[in-house]
């Protein structure tokens, strides 16, 4: 064997070995500023975080904006601007509002429908400053300047949510969404992008009907070892026919679940790290990196705080 040759094999099985897993920011740095708006993706990019996550919900007028529900009212001041507008519920559904009515909204730190106290009482003040709600292409906009500003190619990484809620109320949002994202350069596996659903039938929808060709990856939720294969939930080998990975979510069975997953080849992405709000089982942030990086070897990380992962990550590079 040339000299050449073996440097290449020697090197090829060290950055295999040490293979970092990806720092997904999600819902943008929404630790430090009120989640899903321009201003916490622009600075996730800056803390260097591999990719950036946008949920999307329709508006009246089929424009995807970025929010992680399907309601306004936890996350805007939507009740005092437009307080006859609730359904019987008494939540206040993005589907009925058109993008200029949504755009008419201040967006802002998540708070407690019942109570209207923030959620995380030490992050950003709610109703202070000012935001907006932004729409996929706005946000589409901001990171890939970002990425041309900076040199740094940051990658997105969009929800489809609610997809059959959405056509029960007659929009296909998965059709709508598809040709946004493939005008902005994201339709292949090269491109820096993953797809993610919580519903399965949509992830096989996604590849099958509606012809999606990017990463995909279906989110599974929480994960108990020894659970029951249920009916809903379908098996590893089943996802791993249309999907390229899974979203679980932190779980102290997380190691087992990872280990099944790459036995089918699944990428496995983690939710959610939050310095602030750490499973009730775990004594510190490092136990939870710890077993998610260095003992499940989880291949990406969905964190509030990007900035802590990544330092995190470099701190302990070989
Ligand atoms: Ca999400």
């Amino acid at each position: 064997m040339n000299r050449l040759l073996a440097l290449i094999l020697i090197l090829s099985v060290c950055t295999s070995a040490f293979a970092q897993p990806i720092v997904i920011a999600h819902r943008g740095a929404s630790g430090y500023l009120p989640e899903h708006t321009l201003e916490a993706k622009a600075m996730a990019h800056a803390q260097d975080t591999d990719f950036i996550e946008q949920d999307l919900v329709l508006t009246k007028d089929e424009v995807p904006v970025v929010m992680h529900d399907i309601y306004l009212d936890t996350i805007s001041d939507v009740a005092t601007k437009f307080p006859d507008r609730k359904r019987a519920n008494g939540r206040y559904y993005a589907i009925d509002f058109t993008l200029t009515e949504i755009k008419q909204l201040n967006a802002s730190e998540r708070f407690s429908e019942k109570t209207g106290k923030q959620v995380y009482p030490m992050r950003f003040p709610k109703g202070t400053s000012s935001f907006a709600i932004p729409t996929l292409e706005e946000e589409l906009q901001l990171i890939q300047g970002l990425n041309q500003s900076t040199g740094r190619v940051v990658g997105i990484y969009p929800e489809i949510k609610q997809p059959k809620w959405h056509r029960s109320e007659g929009h296909d949002i998965s059709a709508i969404v598809l040709p946004i994202l493939k005008r902005y350069g994201y339709a292949t596996k090269d491109d820096p992008c993953f797809l993610q659903c919580f519903e399965f039938d949509e992830v096989k929808r996604l590849r099958a009907e509606l012809g999606w060709h990017g990463r995909l990856i279906y989110l599974m939720g929480a994960f108990k070892k020894g659970e029951k294969v249920t009916t809903e939930r379908p098996t590893m080998e089943q996802v791993a026919h249309v999907a390229d990975g899974i979203g679980p979510a932190i779980s102290q069975d997380i190691e087992v679940l990872t280990q099944l997953a790459h036995a089918q080849g699944l990428k496995v992405h983690a939710y959610t790290f939050r310095r602030d709000d750490l499973p009730k089982w775990a004594m510190s942030q490092d136990e939870v990196l710890d077993l998610l990086i260095h003992r499940a070897k989880v291949d990406g990380l969905f964190t509030d705080f990007p900035d802590m992962v990544v330092k995190w990550l470099r701190e302990r590079q070989p």
